[in-house]
């Protein structure tokens, strides 16, 4: 079958490897379309932190796939099901307080085991989910993102009305002013670098599209452009009392300065999140099927498999400047 693969790092190709096989409590899916974003450039430019990740990899950690054998209870052969790609153990104390994404066995689909741009990919029979006859593949293909910003929003309660500022104008950044909506926020802009995101943060639910800091300060920040200079503009926008979440995953290494005494002095919350909850991404599985979430206008660029370099590129930021760059995906079959 073919895949794509980055034998080591820089080293990115279409390869043709062995089908997988299945193994006790494992079941085979064939992928239906994965998206790319910023993760996969860093997973081939190996500037993400090396203990998260093991070469060679086949790339694709956020996708939506047919099921070929049956998962009894759950799906029946040929439904379309999607998969929590952090895997836990289910023992450590992590997992028996539900904090799966971070189990002390860091596992993940795409990261330290094979991922879905692929033809077929083996997964734990109990992390798959059906996805309903109703839904759309192309909303259900951003599960795992909106996984990842569910989580970040749902950590600790947030209160209604708040004033939202969104660092960032890729997918993320995008997908938290669309989910922060549900926490009926006062105001959401999404700070920006690209004029050309306007219209998509616009529809994603932005009240607001900015490319210079904004005046004044906000309640929730929230950080998802992924860099060092985006997580000190992140922070230089929060208000007194404000949380600031970090969701963007700056290279490892990256360095900031911070005023202690700010933080101190206007009781602020700086809060990492890291990937997704099993229950997160259950939720939000649920309310795809649900209808209650259908992000998939925030799909631009499709390229089938045999164009996967384009997509890349596509990701790198080879597109035209008044182009909206959403989300980048692969068709698999
Ligand atoms: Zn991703
Ligand atoms: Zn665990």
């Amino acid at each position: 079958m073919r895949a794509l693969v980055v034998r080591s790092p820089h080293d990115v190709a279409l390869e043709t490897l062995a089908e997988p096989i299945t193994g006790d409590d494992e079941v085979l899916v064939a992928p239906l379309l994965a998206g790319m974003c910023g993760t996969d450039l860093e997973l081939i430019d190996a500037s993400i932190d090396p203990a998260y990740v093991h070469y060679p990899l086949t790339l694709g950690h956020e996708w939506v796939g047919q099921v070929l054998d049956d998962v009894p209870g759950v799906a029946s052969h040929g439904d379309r099901v999607v998969v929590e790609g952090v895997i836990p153990c289910g023992d450590c104390d992590e997992c028996l307080i539900g904090a799966t994404n971070r189990c002390t066995i860091y596992d993940e689909i795409g990261f330290t085991r094979a991922g879905a741009i692929a033809e077929r990919i083996v997964v734990p029979r109990r992390l798959v989910h059906r996805i309903d006859e109703s839904a759309n593949v192309d909303d259900a293909v951003l599960i795992e993102p909106m996984a990842v910003v569910w989580r970040a929003l749902t950590r600790f309660s947030l209160r209604d009305n708040l004033n939202v500022a969104v660092v960032g104008d890729g997918t993320v950044a995008l997908l938290a002013a669309h989910l922060v909506r549900r926490f009926r926020p006062a105001r959401v802009v999404v700070v920006g670098r690209r004029a050309a995101q306007a219209s998509l943060a616009r529809a994603a639910g932005a009240d607001e599209f900015v490319t210079d800091p904004p005046q004044g300060r906000f309640d929730l920040v929230i950080e998802a452009a992924g860099t060092g200079p985006s997580a000190s503009s992140a922070l230089a926008l929060a208000g007194r009392g404000a949380t600031v979440i970090l969701l963007g995953l700056p290279a490892h290494g990256t360095i900031i300065d911070l005023a202690p005494d700010d933080l101190v002095n206007n009781d602020i919350v700086i809060q990492g999140s890291f990937a997704y909850t099993s229950q997160s991404f259950t939720e939000v599985v649920e309310q795809v099927n649900l209808g209650n979430l259908a992000p998939s206008f925030l799909i631009t660029h499709r390229y089938s498999l045999e164009r996967a370099n384009d997509a890349i590129g596509a990701l790198r930021g080879d597109v035209a400047d008044d182009e909206p760059r959403g989300k980048v995906v692969i068709t698999l079959t």
